[in-house]
């Protein structure tokens, strides 16, 4: 193969679409499990679903008039993942079960040597399409090794286990969590919820999408342009409140007197209230979230989690729960996705993103040529769909190797220069935002307090910023055995 796409997810599948429809066939996908569907296959969790309108979480590129609900279900969206792929004729472009284990940049011979549990392999371009939360974060909590009941994490849901009428703990209260308790609530005997931090929500408002409305979609395929549209615009509203910490107070009042109707109970609605700005964390889209947590077989615990024994957890203030199973909704190790990567110089990619992560429009980094991202470093998006994202870095990546092949080059390595000012750059504006100045700790920040992982302005600035290649803003080399670089100056970033 020439170009190895890492993961059978929304951003592997895609790229290989796209591939495909610009001419370009000698590629396949590597992907660790035996299907397809990445995070929306690994999330099966109860009352998993998008928190994006279902319209613009899709490929702009194939449009499902069929979506059932505003907010689609889990099992709608894989399925969608799945037929897109089918389609489009890249199903059998998967390597099954091929986890990359670890990947050099062979600067002799221009070509990555990948090493998967399932054999070696080469290419000239590496793509990864790892999901930047597909490697779930596991509390260090004392003790939670020795739990005799059930544990499992909620990207690992034990569909083989019945809650019904146990007593059980979920420890974390961010959107995982606030999709599965409404779900399992009513169900579970007792619903211990473990919140370190409380978050924001929002309304949601889901509904059934009409057959009429379908109907239209599939008839009338302009209709549907118009809802994505206007979805698309709405959201860029809020990426105007959240560029300035400032600019959130008004929905932050409304999202109060919003709590205070759903949560009539003073003591435990001041649990329930952030101390930290609107948006600094990922708001929780939910209408049935709060009011589940004041049935009368719910608990919210602030108190610390001290240890965990066979059969309980023991809270700071030395309570001791008992609990039959715990679901651990703590998220995702982001940085996990870096663990394989070893450069030109040999340095591991996880190594040299010590700090903080860092990448040329999300996308390239310098010292690893050829080596493409999807979803990388300062990509995420606290107010819309990722695949807008997502779609823009893979035209950019598409229209790179064309260049190559048009030019008769054989690989592109960032200039560690134009990666700096980009940097830079995105932290200048990265400063007063919600996410820098909103007080809150979230797996967008990094240690320092900057934000490797969030794109800190408008989807169409990301979007203009990626539109064309520029050869200018990296080195190149001829193909193998060729001398051939090229000294053209580096052009500024674009922001
Ligand atoms: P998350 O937002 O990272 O939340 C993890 C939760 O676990 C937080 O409440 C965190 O508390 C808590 N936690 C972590 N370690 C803990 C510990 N040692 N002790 C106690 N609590 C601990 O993870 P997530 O809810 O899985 O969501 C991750 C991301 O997935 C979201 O930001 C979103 O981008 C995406 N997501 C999307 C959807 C969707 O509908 N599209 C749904 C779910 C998730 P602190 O807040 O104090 O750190």
């Amino acid at each position: 193969m020439r170009i190895a796409i890492i993961g059978a997810g929304f951003a592997g599948l895609g790229t290989a679409i796209r591939l495909r429809q610009a001419g370009i066939d000698d590629f396949a996908i590597l992907e660790r499990a035996d299907d397809l569907g990445g995070t929306w296959r690994d999330n099966s969790y109860p009352g998993c679903a998008v928190d994006v309108q279902s319209h613009l979480y899709s490929y702009s590129f194939a449009p499902n008039p069929d979506w059932t609900h505003v907010y689609s279900p889990q099992e709608e969206i894989w399925s969608y993942i799945r037929r897109c792929a089918e389609e489009h004729g890249v199903t059998d472009r998967i390597r099954f079960g091929h986890e990359v284990v670890g990947a050099d940049w062979d600067e002799e011979r221009q070509r990555w040597l990948i090493e998967t549990t399932a054999g070696d392999v080469e290419a000239q371009f590496l793509i990864s399409g790892m999901g930047p939360l597909s490697h779930p974060a596991l509390p260090d909590i004392p003790g939670l090794e020795s739990f005799a009941g059930t544990c499992f994490h909620s990207a690992r849901w034990d569909h083989d286990h019945d809650l019904t009428g146990e007593r059980v703990a979920v420890i974390g209260t961010g959107c995982s969590a606030a999709q599965l308790i409404p779900e399992i609530q009513p169900r579970v005997g007792r619903l211990l919820v473990f919140q370190r931090t409380p978050g924001w929500t929002f309304p949601r408002r889901n509904r059934r999408i009409t057959r009429l409305e379908r109907s239209l979609y599939r008839r009338v395929p302009a209709a549907q342009r118009l809802a994505r549209a206007r979805q698309y615009l709405y959201r860029e509203t809020i990426a105007f409140a959240l560029q300035k910490a400032e600019r959130t107070r008004f929905m932050e009042a409304l999202m109060r007197l919003r709590l205070r109707r759903q949560v009539r109970n003073p003591e435990l609605r001041s649990k329930l209230t952030p101390d930290y700005r609107i948006g600094c964390k990922r708001i929780i889209v939910s209408d049935d979230y709060h009011p589940t947590l004041t049935q009368p077989n719910v608990d919210v615990i602030t108190a610390g989690i001290r240890e965990v024994r066979a059969q309980s957890i023991v809270t700071d203030d030395g309570v001791e729960h008992a609990v039959d199973t715990i679901i651990l909704a703590t998220g995702f190790g982001v940085m996990q996705v870096a663990d394989p990567l070893r450069g030109s110089d040999g340095v591991a990619l996880a190594k040299r993103w010590e700090p903080r992560r860092e990448a040329y429009l999300g996308t390239t980094v310098a010292g690893y040529p050829n080596y493409f991202m999807l979803a990388g470093p300062n990509t995420a998006t606290g107010h819309t769909s990722a695949l807008l994202y997502v779609e823009a870095q893979i035209d950019y990546v598409v229209q790179c190797i064309q260049h190559l092949d048009r030019e008769g080059l054989g690989s592109v390595d960032v200039r560690p220069e134009v990666q700096a000012a980009f940097n830079d750059e995105l932290r200048q504006k990265l400063n007063g935002t919600i996410w820098t100045a909103g007080g809150c700790q979230s797996w967008y920040l990094d240690a320092d307090g900057g934000s490797s992982a969030l794109w800190p302005g408008y989807t169409w600035q990301f979007r203009r910023a990626l539109r064309d290649f520029d050869a200018g803003d990296y080195r190149t080399r001829g193909k193998a055995g060729s001398t051939t670089t090229n000294d053209v100056p580096a052009s500024l970033p674009r922001l």
